[in-house]
C-alpha cells in the first residue's frame, strides 16, 4: 500500500524532499555541512527559533502540509513583528520511526508552497528520529535596516495601542476544529479553522510601521498576555477597550460569550504595536499601502498591568491572561 510506505532513509529523504527546497546558492543544495550567507552591508541580522510539537501546538491529525506551513509562518510572524524581512530558514525535523513517505512528501510540499509565497529558501537543518511525536523546529533568519531595532521595550505613556487584522479567530478556530461552535454556519467555522491553521505573517505591515512604532511584537500567546509583555518590557501598563478590539464576521457570529477567549486565546499572529498618537495618520497610510487593516484599541498608562475596559468603562477581571507552556 503506497500511502503506508515508510519514509526513506535520512540521506535519501533529504535529497528527495529537502534539497529541492534549498534554492539559496549559499545552501549548496544541502550537500555541505552548513550554509554560507553574505550579509548586506550595515543591515542587522534578525534571528528567531520556534518549535512546533504535533499534538501540543497542533491537533494530532492536522494535515502535514498545514503543519509545515504553520511552523514556517509562526517564525516569519516574529520577523514581521520586528519589521524584518526574511532571508531564509533552518529546519530541524524530528520524526517518529513510523513516519510514512506520504506524510513527508506532503510536509515538504507545504514548505515548498510557502517558500514560493514568502520568497524564503531553506538554508539547512537536521533530520532525526524520536520515540515521541513529530517535532518541527525552525530558525528564521531575517534582516532589518540599520538604526534603532523595534523591540517590546519602547512603549511610552499615552502612546496609542494598535493591532492588525482581527483578533481571536484562531482561538475560535481551535474550538470549531474540536467540534464546538456547532451552531455556527459552516462557512464561519471553516474561516475560523483556516485562521488557526494558516496564520498570515504581516511582513509588509511590519516593515511599513517599523519607522513609526515605539514597540511591537506579533501576537502568539493571546492579545492580553502579549500586551502584558510589551508593558513589562516598557515599564508601563495599558488600557484597552473590549468593544474596540476588531472581530471578523465569523467571530462576531460566534457571539459575545466568546469575547474573553478571543483576547486571551493564542495563535493570532497579528501585529501588536504602540506609537505616539501623532503617528496615527502615518501608520494608517502605511497600513493601507501594506493592505492590512489596523485598529486602535487603547493606550499606554503609567500604572503597570493590562486592564480591559468593558463598554461601561469598568475593568473586566481576567482569570487567564494568555497561553503559557509551563
Ligand atoms: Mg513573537
Amino acid at each position: 500500500m503506497a500511502a503506508r510506505k515508510r519514509m526513506p532513509g535520512e540521506f535519501v529523504a533529504i535529497a528527495r524532499y529537502f534539497a529541492p527546497l534549498a534554492t539559496h546558492p549559499g545552501a549548496f543544495g544541502l550537500k555541505d555541512d552548513l550554509a554560507w550567507l553574505a550579509p548586506r552591508a550595515r543591515r542587522r541580522l534578525v534571528l528567531k527559533t520556534d518549535a512546533i510539537v504535533v499534538g501540543v501546538h497542533t491537533l494530532p491529525r492536522d494535515p502535514p502540509d498545514l503543519i509545515a506551513r504553520k511552523a514556517l509562518r509562526v517564525n516569519l510572524s516574529d520577523l514581521a513583528g520586528k519589521g524584518a524581512s526574511p532571508l531564509g530558514y533552518m529546519l530541524a525535523l524530528v520524526l517518529p520511526g513510523n513516519t510514512t513517505e506520504a506524510w513527508l512528501a506532503r510536509f515538504a510540499a507545504g514548505l515548498a508552497a510557502d517558500q514560493k509565497l514568502f520568497g524564503v529558501p531553506l538554508l539547512g537543518g537536521d533530520l532525526t528520529r524520536t520515540p515521541g511525536p513529530p517535532t518541527i523546529a525552525i530558525t528564521a533568519l531575517g534582516e532589518a535596516p540599520p538604526g534603532q531595532p523595534l523591540l517590546r521595550a519602547g512603549a511610552k505613556r499615552d502612546d496609542a495601542v494598535f493591532v492588525s487584522g482581527t483578533i481571536g479567530d484562531a482561538a475560535l478556530g481551535l474550538l470549531a476544529l474540536r467540534g464546538k461552535l456547532a451552531a455556527l454556519p459552516e462557512r464561519h467555522r471553516r474561516f475560523l479553522a483556516w485562521r488557526y491553521h494558516l496564520p498570515a505573517p504581516r511582513l509588509a505591515l511590519g516593515r511599513a510601521i517599523a519607522p513609526l512604532a515605539s514597540a511591537a511584537m506579533d501576537i502568539s500567546d493571546g492579545l492580553v498576555g502579549d500586551l502584558g509583555h510589551i508593558c513589562a518590557a516598557s515599564d508601563c501598563g495599558a488600557e484597552i477597550d473590549l468593544a474596540a478590539i476588531p472581530a471578523s464576521p465569523a467571530a462576531k457570529a460566534a457571539g459575545d460569550r466568546h469575547a474573553l477567549r478571543r483576547i486571551t486565546g493564542g495563535d493570532d499572529y497579528e501585529l501588536l504595536f504602540t506609537a505616539p498618537a501623532t503617528a496615527e495618520a502615518g501608520l494608517r497610510a502605511a497600513a493601507r499601502k501594506a493592505g492590512v487593516p489596523i485598529t486602535r484599541i487603547g493606550h499606554i498608562v503609567a500604572r503597570p498591568g493590562v486592564r480591559v475596559l468593558a463598554p461601561g468603562g469598568g475593568a473586566i477581571p481576567l482569570k487567564s491572561r494568555g497561553w503559557q507552556h509551563f
